[in-house]
């Protein structure tokens, strides 16, 4: 693409330079890669147990849009997110259902996919299971055990000596001592075979009926922050660039990785750690026990998930963020608007193709008008570049694709000539493209989807009253009602309307 290499030639000059907010520092640093021109990048992704909520979507999209910016810069990336598919949580679902958690975390990986696929997020270059990752986990505990970072409980539990690591504290910058004041006032029950109250699991031996793993040390399974230092060590080697995550990651996970892989390494784990804010709903933190979630799935019975994704991109990744009604139907009107403006520039070069067929003519070239405004239209283009550089500044990235919105519809008119036309749509679908957004994928995909579901739940119904279950009928004429969708019992069989 030309763009690309314009972009690329600024590069080079150091006129752009992309700054990152590090965690570690608590400032924007200038970033610089391990490698030139390749970046290795860590995403923790989520615990398998039921469908993901649209909290656990931000990380997905935030690092999602940052890789495609880093992409677009010229690197290479490298970019890995597990699924951690061993858990209480998994086993406990398993416990519930009668199934294995195997099974469990299988299903919900799918219906993830699913979800990551409607959000346009693009699959991680490499997507690790913990469970197929034991042996890495067990080389690295023997490891630390070695070198006197952990031990081993008479349980067969085995602990990491935190007040060994001398930096542990640095990430979420918490020093040693108020760790230990804090853990005092919770520590009631303690926990046996613990030289100290802040040392946390390694390996832990397995309950009856649980799954588990052979180890030299019980038979049981992995913490679940080893699972993260031994994936992104095996994946991207001891040192990496960026390892990302929501910002209730800090600590202990992200903190407990780092005395991990450093003291097993001996060397920086990540040079950058970004963590995204919170997604709460009504402005209270969204959580199951509360019952005040969405899942991705509930939002793709009313809206295009790609409306989900405005919605996340529309705020900084920093900012907590506000998911409500009114903020979606925003966020949805605004996607309208940039997607009428693509439709538009698509009919109008239509129609001139068509026409340059009918009279065997070949499409115009820019006039001189057309020329400056096409040269002025690059403008949003680096004003975008601009926010984004800005530690990915995504709110305002969007506030420049409404810019550039609003320029070609003032713009662009049915004498504008074929190269003119292209050239806005170019701008355009490479400013959407980098945040994810794909514009030709409509509402009418939606609405298939949709009939498919509403048919799906009149069936459910239908054999719910066959049964007798009057209760489970009433909730999905409810469900339906909430979708908008009205139903009518007639002889000819169950009809719905919209209401
Ligand atoms: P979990 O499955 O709980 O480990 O979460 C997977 C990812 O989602 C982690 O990066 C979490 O930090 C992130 N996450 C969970 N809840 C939220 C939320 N309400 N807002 C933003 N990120 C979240
Ligand atoms: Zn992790």
């Amino acid at each position: 693409m030309l763009f690309m290499a314009e972009f690329q030639e600024k590069e080079s000059a150091g006129e752009t330079t992309l700054k990152i907010y590090n965690t570690l520092s608590k400032s924007k640093e200038e970033f610089h890669p391990i490698e030139e021109g390749k970046v290795r990048m860590y995403v923790c992704g989520p615990t398998v147990y039921n469908l993901i909520h649209i909290g656990n979507a931000r990380p997905m999209i935030v690092f999602d849009t940052v890789r495609r910016y880093l992409e677009y810069k010229g690197y290479e990336v490298n970019f890995v997110s597990n699924f951690t598919d061993v858990d209480d949580k998994i086993i406990k679902k398993a416990q519930e259902e009668g199934s294995t958690a195997e099974e469990i975390a299988d299903r919900y990986i799918k219906e993830c996919k699913k979800d990551m696929e409607g959000m346009n997020i693009r699959p991680a270059t490499t997507h690790p299971l913990a469970t197929q990752e034991i042996p890495g986990m067990i080389e690295m505990i023997s490891d630390l055990i070695e070198k006197g970072y952990a031990y081993k409980a008479e349980d067969g539990t085995v602990y990491y000596r935190t007040k060994k690591f001398k930096d542990y504290g640095k990430l979420s910058h918490k020093n040693l001592e108020d760790l230990q004041s804090g853990h005092r006032e919770i520590q009631v029950k303690g926990d046996d075979g613990k030289e100290d109250e802040l040392d946390f699991v390694l390996w832990k031996p397995k309950k009856e009926g649980e799954p588990f793993w052979e180890s030299p040390w019980s038979e049981g399974r992995p913490g679940w922050h080893i699972e993260c230092s031994v994936m992104s060590k095996k994946y991207l080697g001891e040192q990496i660039d960026i390892h990302g995550g929501g910002e209730d990651l800090v600590f202990p996970h992200h903190e407990n990785e780092i005395a991990q892989s450093e003291a097993s390494s001996g060397k920086v784990f990540s040079n950058y750690w970004m963590h995204n804010a919170f997604l709460n709903i009504d402005n209270k933190k969204m959580s199951k026990s509360l019952g005040n979630f969405f899942t991705v799935r509930d939002i793709s019975e009313k809206y295009d998930l790609q409306v989900l994704r405005f919605f996340m991109l529309s705020a900084h990744y920093r900012s907590p963020l506000n998911f409500s009604e009114e903020l979606m139907q925003a966020a949805k009107n605004g996607l309208e608007r940039i997607r009428t403006c693509a439709q538009m520039l698509t009919d109008l070069e239509n129609t001139k193709k068509q026409k340059a067929a009918d009279e065997n003519s070949s499409p115009e070239k820019m006039t001189e008008t057309e020329k400056e405004g096409e040269e002025q239209s690059l403008s949003y283009v680096k004003k975008f570049e601009d926010a984004m550089e800005d530690d990915f500044n995504t709110a305002d990235a969007v506030s420049a694709v409404f810019e550039l919105v609003k320029f070609i519809n003032t713009r662009t008119k049915e004498e504008s000539s074929m190269e003119f036309l292209l050239k806005m749509k170019e701008r355009l679908f490479l400013l959407t493209d980098l945040l994810g957004l794909d514009l030709m994928r409509g509402e009418d995909d939606l609405e298939e989807g949709l009939e498919e579901k509403i048919e799906q739940l009149i069936g459910e119904r239908q054999e719910a009253r066959k049964q007798k279950d009057f209760a489970k009928a009433d909730q999905i004429r409810e469900q339906l009602l909430s979708m908008g969708i009205a139903l009518k019992d007639t002889r000819e069989g169950v009809k719905w309307s919209r209401i």
